[in-house]
């Protein structure tokens, strides 16, 4: 898996961040060139007219479920998948059996991630001891590790107690880390099944009220501006949350925020065919709130898309609404969401496309080699999208060991048609290099 390792790549005509046109020359790990001249004899060449080339994407949110649930998806499958939808880097959660708690478990993660070597897995340590709220894990020593951790999260539950929260954002500060929280009250959802409003009312499903999660997100950026660290907001779903954010960095409090590309498309009417594959948390909400959070998205209160990937296996899913896991995949359909949801509509350029998926979660995540710029001596980790594919969905061709998503059978416009990972290409659709005419291996 070596980069020096990979045969050179020559990707001709293609359109940089979607507005200049150039070649890309990979070559030792590296984008050697951006002039076809400089492309060493046996490159692999690839018609680039087209396409777009963005920085690799880098997910902050992902589900792996190794170790415990390898049935719903492991470090190999899920780095395939990641791989497929364009992404060289994934950061895992740490909700794992057991739970990425100690330096010993993310080391596990990491080294795990890196001999698959499709994508960089960054694993993401707990904030306490085995999620359960009440005593922060050691962080210090997982930043510490070989694994070199900088984001922690109790994803998947909340650090409700503010004092330890505080806590934690204050322990963090020593090494550059950042706390990611899953905003979530839990006395204010015990029992929920979907967003609270007029859907829920009619379906008679217990609600998880939007400001279950405003709360949270209120409390956590006045803590964080309080001790002068900084905070990162999973997974962003209501219009009140978007306020704050925006209220919270008008004042100069450091925090970053993330939405999910289903709730940019997708509302709490979906509910009412009763199909799991809708059920997630937080919740679909109202059309309302898919509103605000792309304007949040268009205007940089909201910083990144990340996908959530949570892989279930189908006894977790096909069942009636109420015993279904929430969650649901996403890495290989995240770039045609954000592109039908966000480009076509207008609201983000191709560049700002880069930002929020590969730059920005980048820099958050204190990942120095990714989000790099498309320019000669950087590494190259690059994406191919092709923005006038129209493909339709099917969760059962995914490469995730899990199939449970809610977008099977829709057409999709974007598909990331080739990834490469310092060079070496993890995912090459076959036609691109169908009709190359390919020399000796450089
Ligand atoms: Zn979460």
């Amino acid at each position: 898996m070596t980069s020096t390792t990979a045969r050179a790549h020559l990707i001709e005509n293609v359109s940089l961040y979607g507005d200049t046109t150039a070649d890309l020359v990979l070559a030792g790990g590296v984008i050697a060139s951006l002039s076809a001249a400089d492309a060493p004899a046996g490159a692999v060449r690839i018609d680039g007219s087209g396409l777009v080339a963005l920085p690799g994407l880098v997910d902050l949110h992902t589900h792996l479920r190794e170790p415990g649930r390898e049935d719903a998806e492991t470090i190999a499958t899920g780095s395939r998948s990641a791989a497929n939808g364009g992404f060289v880097a994934v950061h895992a959660m740490a909700n794992t059996t057991p739970t990425a708690d100690t330096a010993g478990v993310v080391e596990q993660v990491w080294s795990r991630g890196r001999e698959v070597g499709l994508v960089d897995v960054f694993p993401v340590g707990a904030v306490t001891v085995g999620l359960a709220g009440t005593q922060l894990s050691e962080m210090a020593a997982m930043a510490n590790s070989r694994a070199q951790v900088r984001v922690f999260s109790d994803d998947g539950k909340c650090v409700h107690d503010p004092l330890l929260m505080r806590r934690a954002l204050e322990y963090v500060k020593t090494f550059g880390g950042v706390v990611a929280q899953h905003a979530q009250d839990p006395r204010l959802t015990e029992g929920a099944q979907m967003n609270e409003g007029l859907v829920s009312a009619e379906l008679g499903l217990a609600g998880w009220p939007s400001v279950a999660e405003e709360s949270i997100i209120a409390r956590d950026v006045l803590l964080a501006g309080h001790v002068g660290s900084r905070v990162h907001i999973c997974h962003l779903s209501t219009a009140g949350s978007v306020e704050i954010i925006r209220w919270a960095k008008a004042r100069g409090i450091d925090v970053t925020a993330e939405v999910m590309p289903h709730h940019l498309l997708l509302t709490d009417e979906s509910a009412r065919g009763y199909d799991p594959r809708f059920k997630v948390n937080p919740p679909l909400r109202t059309q309302a709130d898919v509103d605000a959070l792309r304007a949040g998205l268009a205007d940089g209160t909201i910083d990144i898309v990340a996908t959530d990937h949570a892989p279930h296996p189908d006894e977790d899913k096909d069942c009636e609404w109420g015993a279904a896991a929430m969650g649901m995949i996403g890495l290989e359909t995240a770039l045609g969401i954000v592109q039908k949801a966000m480009v076509d509509t207008g609201a983000l350029t191709w560049r700002d496309v880069a930002r929020v998926l590969s730059e920005t979660p980048a820099r958050i995540g204190r990942d120095a080699g990714h989000g790099r710029p498309l320019a000669a001596g950087e590494p190259a980790n690059v994406t191919l999208v092709d923005p006038a594919a129209a493909w339709t969905v099917d969760p059962a061709g995914t490469a995730s060991r899990s199939n449970n998503s809610p977008f099977g059978g829709i057409t999709l416009p974007g598909r990331a048609v080739a990834t490469f990972l310092r060079g070496t290409p993890t995912h090459l659709d076959a036609r691109l290099t169908e009709t190359s005419t390919e020399g000796a291996p450089a």
